[in-house]
Protein backbone atom coordinates (compact mmCIF):
# COMPACT_ATOMS: atom_id res chain seq x y z
CA UNK A 1 0.00 0.00 0.00
CA UNK A 2 2.72 2.64 1.27
CA UNK A 3 4.98 1.44 -1.76
CA UNK A 4 2.05 2.12 -4.50
CA UNK A 5 0.87 5.25 -2.46
CA UNK A 6 4.94 6.72 -3.09
CA UNK A 7 4.69 5.11 -6.80
CA UNK A 8 1.35 6.94 -7.65
CA UNK A 9 2.95 10.05 -6.06
CA UNK A 10 6.00 9.94 -8.35
CA UNK A 11 3.63 9.43 -11.01
CA UNK A 12 2.03 12.51 -10.82
CA UNK A 13 5.00 14.37 -10.67
CA UNK A 14 5.85 13.15 -14.21
CA UNK A 15 2.49 13.11 -15.69
CA UNK A 16 2.64 17.16 -14.08
CA UNK A 17 5.57 17.70 -15.31
CA UNK A 18 4.07 17.12 -18.58
CA UNK A 19 0.93 19.34 -17.74
CA UNK A 20 4.00 22.27 -17.48
CA UNK A 21 4.75 22.11 -21.21
CA UNK A 22 0.68 21.92 -21.94
CA UNK A 23 -0.21 24.87 -19.75
CA UNK A 24 2.84 26.78 -21.44
CA UNK A 25 2.51 25.39 -24.64
CA UNK A 26 -1.19 24.89 -25.29
CA UNK A 27 -2.47 29.34 -25.21
CA UNK A 28 1.23 29.88 -27.22
CA UNK A 29 -0.40 27.53 -30.10
CA UNK A 30 2.82 25.43 -30.16
CA UNK A 31 3.18 21.84 -30.52
CA UNK A 32 3.20 19.54 -27.05
CA UNK A 33 5.58 16.99 -28.37
CA UNK A 34 7.80 19.02 -30.60
CA UNK A 35 10.26 21.03 -30.59
CA UNK A 36 11.40 18.77 -27.20
CA UNK A 37 11.85 21.01 -23.64
CA UNK A 38 13.88 23.40 -24.23
CA UNK A 39 15.22 27.02 -22.17
CA UNK A 40 12.24 29.36 -23.09
CA UNK A 41 15.43 32.10 -23.02
CA UNK A 42 18.60 30.50 -24.78
CA UNK A 43 16.81 27.77 -26.38
CA UNK A 44 18.78 25.16 -25.78
CA UNK A 45 17.28 21.85 -25.45
CA UNK A 46 16.86 20.35 -21.91
CA UNK A 47 18.66 17.15 -21.16
CA UNK A 48 17.26 14.07 -18.71
CA UNK A 49 18.81 16.10 -15.65
CA UNK A 50 17.53 18.98 -16.33
CA UNK A 51 13.87 17.36 -16.35
CA UNK A 52 13.72 15.26 -13.18
CA UNK A 53 10.12 16.68 -11.92
CA UNK A 54 11.21 18.89 -9.02
CA UNK A 55 14.61 17.59 -8.13
CA UNK A 56 16.11 19.42 -10.97
CA UNK A 57 14.59 22.24 -9.95
CA UNK A 58 16.16 22.41 -6.33
CA UNK A 59 19.35 21.02 -7.71
CA UNK A 60 20.19 23.89 -10.06
CA UNK A 61 18.63 26.42 -7.87
CA UNK A 62 15.90 27.01 -10.49
CA UNK A 63 18.54 28.60 -13.07
CA UNK A 64 18.46 27.35 -16.54
CA UNK A 65 22.55 25.25 -16.49
CA UNK A 66 23.63 27.20 -19.73
CA UNK A 67 22.44 30.94 -19.36
CA UNK A 68 21.33 31.46 -15.76
CA UNK A 69 17.72 32.24 -16.77
CA UNK A 70 15.44 31.84 -13.66
CA UNK A 71 12.85 29.37 -14.12
CA UNK A 72 9.40 30.06 -12.50
CA UNK A 73 8.55 28.46 -9.21
CA UNK A 74 5.47 27.62 -10.31
CA UNK A 75 6.59 24.53 -12.31
CA UNK A 76 7.93 22.43 -9.48
CA UNK A 77 4.77 23.87 -7.29
CA UNK A 78 2.69 22.35 -10.13
CA UNK A 79 4.78 19.03 -10.57
CA UNK A 80 3.78 18.61 -6.33
CA UNK A 81 0.55 19.70 -6.79
CA UNK A 82 0.29 16.95 -8.99
CA UNK A 83 1.92 14.13 -7.49
CA UNK A 84 0.10 15.17 -4.42
CA UNK A 85 -3.30 14.94 -5.99
CA UNK A 86 -2.50 11.55 -7.38
CA UNK A 87 -1.37 10.22 -4.10
CA UNK A 88 -4.84 11.27 -2.45
CA UNK A 89 -6.74 10.36 -5.16
CA UNK A 90 -5.11 6.67 -5.12
CA UNK A 91 -5.35 6.50 -1.15
CA UNK A 92 -9.45 7.42 -1.42
CA UNK A 93 -10.07 5.17 -4.92
CA UNK A 94 -7.13 2.94 -4.93
CA UNK A 95 -6.46 0.98 -8.26
CA UNK A 96 -9.65 1.21 -10.27
CA UNK A 97 -11.21 2.77 -13.01
CA UNK A 98 -12.94 5.04 -10.64
CA UNK A 99 -9.25 6.27 -9.89
CA UNK A 100 -8.01 6.41 -13.55
CA UNK A 101 -11.24 8.51 -14.42
CA UNK A 102 -10.28 10.89 -11.34
CA UNK A 103 -7.11 11.54 -12.19
CA UNK A 104 -7.60 11.76 -16.33
CA UNK A 105 -10.09 15.03 -14.64
CA UNK A 106 -7.70 16.39 -11.85
CA UNK A 107 -5.27 16.71 -14.98
CA UNK A 108 -7.27 17.87 -17.64
CA UNK A 109 -8.62 20.54 -14.47
CA UNK A 110 -4.89 21.63 -13.45
CA UNK A 111 -4.35 22.62 -17.02
CA UNK A 112 -7.31 24.42 -17.56
CA UNK A 113 -7.34 26.39 -14.20
CA UNK A 114 -3.95 27.65 -14.69
CA UNK A 115 -4.57 28.71 -18.34
CA UNK A 116 -7.42 30.46 -16.90
CA UNK A 117 -5.13 32.24 -14.15
CA UNK A 118 -2.68 33.00 -16.91
CA UNK A 119 -5.00 33.99 -19.85
CA UNK A 120 -8.42 33.98 -18.82
CA UNK A 121 -9.60 31.47 -21.16
CA UNK A 122 -10.18 27.77 -21.12
CA UNK A 123 -8.98 26.22 -23.79
CA UNK A 124 -11.68 24.01 -26.10
CA UNK A 125 -9.08 21.28 -26.95
CA UNK A 126 -8.41 20.49 -23.01
CA UNK A 127 -12.39 20.15 -22.75
CA UNK A 128 -12.64 17.83 -25.84
CA UNK A 129 -9.60 15.39 -24.28
CA UNK A 130 -11.26 15.12 -20.96
CA UNK A 131 -14.97 14.43 -23.22
CA UNK A 132 -13.71 12.09 -25.59
CA UNK A 133 -11.54 10.29 -22.62
CA UNK A 134 -14.05 10.74 -20.35
CA UNK A 135 -17.29 8.70 -22.01
CA UNK A 136 -14.92 5.07 -22.18
CA UNK A 137 -14.09 5.89 -18.78
CA UNK A 138 -17.59 5.94 -17.54
CA UNK A 139 -19.05 3.35 -19.28
CA UNK A 140 -16.27 1.12 -18.18
CA UNK A 141 -17.56 2.29 -14.42
CA UNK A 142 -21.49 1.48 -15.27
CA UNK A 143 -23.93 2.39 -17.37
CA UNK A 144 -26.17 3.93 -14.78
CA UNK A 145 -22.22 6.03 -13.93
CA UNK A 146 -23.02 7.46 -17.53
CA UNK A 147 -26.23 7.86 -17.57
CA UNK A 148 -25.97 9.64 -14.30
CA UNK A 149 -23.17 11.74 -16.40
CA UNK A 150 -25.22 12.79 -18.99
CA UNK A 151 -27.72 14.51 -16.86
CA UNK A 152 -25.08 16.17 -14.81
CA UNK A 153 -24.07 17.82 -18.00
CA UNK A 154 -26.97 18.66 -18.79
CA UNK A 155 -27.82 20.25 -15.40
CA UNK A 156 -23.97 21.65 -15.50
CA UNK A 157 -23.97 23.17 -18.42
CA UNK A 158 -27.46 24.53 -18.64
CA UNK A 159 -27.94 25.88 -15.04
CA UNK A 160 -24.10 28.00 -16.08
CA UNK A 161 -25.69 28.97 -19.35
CA UNK A 162 -28.29 30.28 -17.21
CA UNK A 163 -25.80 32.68 -15.00
CA UNK A 164 -24.10 33.83 -17.93
CA UNK A 165 -27.85 34.97 -19.72
CA UNK A 166 -28.57 36.51 -16.95
CA UNK A 167 -25.62 37.90 -15.47
CA UNK A 168 -24.63 39.26 -19.51
CA UNK A 169 -21.38 38.10 -19.40
CA UNK A 170 -20.18 37.71 -16.56
CA UNK A 171 -19.91 34.62 -16.87
CA UNK A 172 -17.69 33.32 -19.86
CA UNK A 173 -18.51 30.91 -22.12
CA UNK A 174 -15.10 28.61 -21.17
CA UNK A 175 -17.16 28.42 -17.87
CA UNK A 176 -20.39 27.10 -19.08
CA UNK A 177 -18.44 24.51 -21.27
CA UNK A 178 -16.78 23.09 -18.33
CA UNK A 179 -19.15 22.94 -16.03
CA UNK A 180 -20.82 20.55 -18.92
CA UNK A 181 -17.85 18.57 -18.59
CA UNK A 182 -17.51 18.58 -14.63
CA UNK A 183 -21.10 17.43 -14.74
CA UNK A 184 -20.41 14.60 -17.22
CA UNK A 185 -17.62 13.04 -14.56
CA UNK A 186 -19.33 14.12 -11.60
CA UNK A 187 -23.27 13.24 -12.20
CA UNK A 188 -26.06 15.81 -11.58
CA UNK A 189 -25.79 15.64 -7.48
CA UNK A 190 -22.12 16.00 -8.04
CA UNK A 191 -22.05 18.93 -10.24
CA UNK A 192 -24.63 20.96 -7.95
CA UNK A 193 -22.18 20.57 -4.62
CA UNK A 194 -19.19 22.05 -6.90
CA UNK A 195 -21.18 24.75 -7.90
CA UNK A 196 -22.40 25.43 -4.33
CA UNK A 197 -18.88 25.26 -2.50
CA UNK A 198 -17.32 26.90 -5.81
CA UNK A 199 -19.60 29.96 -5.38
CA UNK A 200 -19.59 30.07 -1.86
CA UNK A 201 -15.28 30.08 -2.56
CA UNK A 202 -15.49 32.27 -5.34
CA UNK A 203 -17.86 34.97 -3.26
CA UNK A 204 -15.65 34.96 -0.45
CA UNK A 205 -12.57 35.12 -2.28
CA UNK A 206 -13.76 37.50 -4.36
CA UNK A 207 -15.48 40.01 -1.83
CA UNK A 208 -12.30 39.96 0.09
CA UNK A 209 -10.15 40.89 -3.06
CA UNK A 210 -12.47 43.58 -3.84
CA UNK A 211 -12.25 45.16 -0.44
CA UNK A 212 -8.53 44.66 -0.40
CA UNK A 213 -8.13 46.22 -3.65
CA UNK A 214 -11.25 48.54 -3.55
CA UNK A 215 -12.15 47.96 -6.23
CA UNK A 216 -16.11 46.56 -7.27
CA UNK A 217 -16.68 42.94 -8.08
CA UNK A 218 -17.17 43.46 -12.01
CA UNK A 219 -13.53 43.28 -11.94
CA UNK A 220 -13.95 39.60 -13.70
CA UNK A 221 -12.28 36.76 -11.09
CA UNK A 222 -11.30 33.69 -12.77
CA UNK A 223 -13.78 31.24 -12.07
CA UNK A 224 -12.33 27.85 -13.37
CA UNK A 225 -9.72 27.49 -10.94
CA UNK A 226 -12.65 27.69 -8.38
CA UNK A 227 -14.67 25.22 -10.30
CA UNK A 228 -11.85 22.99 -10.17
CA UNK A 229 -10.86 23.08 -6.57
CA UNK A 230 -14.69 22.34 -5.89
CA UNK A 231 -14.27 19.16 -8.06
CA UNK A 232 -11.20 18.22 -6.00
CA UNK A 233 -13.14 18.25 -2.86
CA UNK A 234 -16.43 16.75 -4.40
CA UNK A 235 -14.25 13.66 -5.98
CA UNK A 236 -12.92 12.58 -2.53
CA UNK A 237 -15.57 13.71 0.69
CA UNK A 238 -18.55 14.30 -2.33
CA UNK A 239 -20.55 11.31 -0.80
CA UNK A 240 -19.86 12.09 2.51
CA UNK A 241 -20.89 15.88 2.37
CA UNK A 242 -24.07 14.60 0.46
CA UNK A 243 -24.60 12.03 2.96
CA UNK A 244 -24.28 14.60 6.47
CA UNK A 245 -26.41 16.98 4.82
CA UNK A 246 -29.40 14.33 4.24
CA UNK A 247 -28.96 12.79 7.27
CA UNK A 248 -30.20 16.19 8.49
CA UNK A 249 -33.16 15.57 7.93
ZN1 LIG B 1 18.80 29.03 -20.85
Amino acid sequence: MYILAILTFIFGLIIGSFLNVCIYRLPAGISIINPPSRCSQCKQSLGIIDLVPVFSYLFLRGQCRHCQAEFSPRYPLVELFCGLGFMLLFLHFGLTVEYLTAVFLFSGLVVCSLIDLDHQIIPDQVLIVLTIGGIPLLLLQSTSVFLDGLLGAVVGGGLLLLVAVLSKGGMGGGDVKLAAVLGLYLGWSGILLVFFIAFLAGSVVGLTWAWLKKKTLKTALPFGPFLSTATLIVLIWGESIINWYLSLF
